[in-house]
């Protein structure tokens, strides 16, 4: 319970940032203590515009393209909801400069990123993430696996 609580303000600011989604289209379902949206109908319904993002978790909330993304990518994202289980808000003020610092070194906010690499590390082998290529702008905000 006590890793809800730590983890539930970033699983609000995921929540509020995709409440319009979810409204006009997104679906929901649990699984294993995590709720994951699925968006496919929403951006079906919106001209089917690219997201920066597969998928992506704000504490026990991962934001998908659609199920089979949030299947694909579901033990990285995991590895992404136990770190915040485990930082909380302190998530994403570590998360940017994490991506800020490996910047300043010349190298990429995204692949070097302490917590991505960690995730790509810990994540079983079903997820397909690895090898696709790392989103641009450099943003607080989680981005992953892009195709
Ligand atoms: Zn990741």
């Amino acid at each position: 319970m006590a890793r809800y609580l730590w983890a539930a303000p970033c699983s609000a600011v995921g929540l509020l940032l995709f409440l319009p989604a979810l409204i006009f289209g997104g679906s929901v379902r649990f699984s294993e203590g995590v709720m994951e949206i699925s968006l496919a109908r929403f951006l079906r319904r919106i001209g089917r515009p690219q997201p920066p993002f597969r998928a992506i978790a704000f504490g026990h909330v991962v934001i998908g393209t659609s199920r089979a993304s949030l299947r694909r990518l579901r033990s990285h994202e995991r590895v992404h909801v136990r770190q915040y289980e485990q930082w909380g808000i302190l998530f994403f003020p570590a998360y940017f400069l994490s991506s800020l610092h490996q910047l300043l070194l010349g190298r990429s906010p995204y692949w070097h990123n302490w917590f991505e690499r960690q995730a790509y590390a810990r994540q079983g082998g079903n997820d397909v993430a690895r090898g696709q290529t790392a989103p641009g702008p450099l943003s607080s905000l989680r981005r992953h696996n892009r195709e």
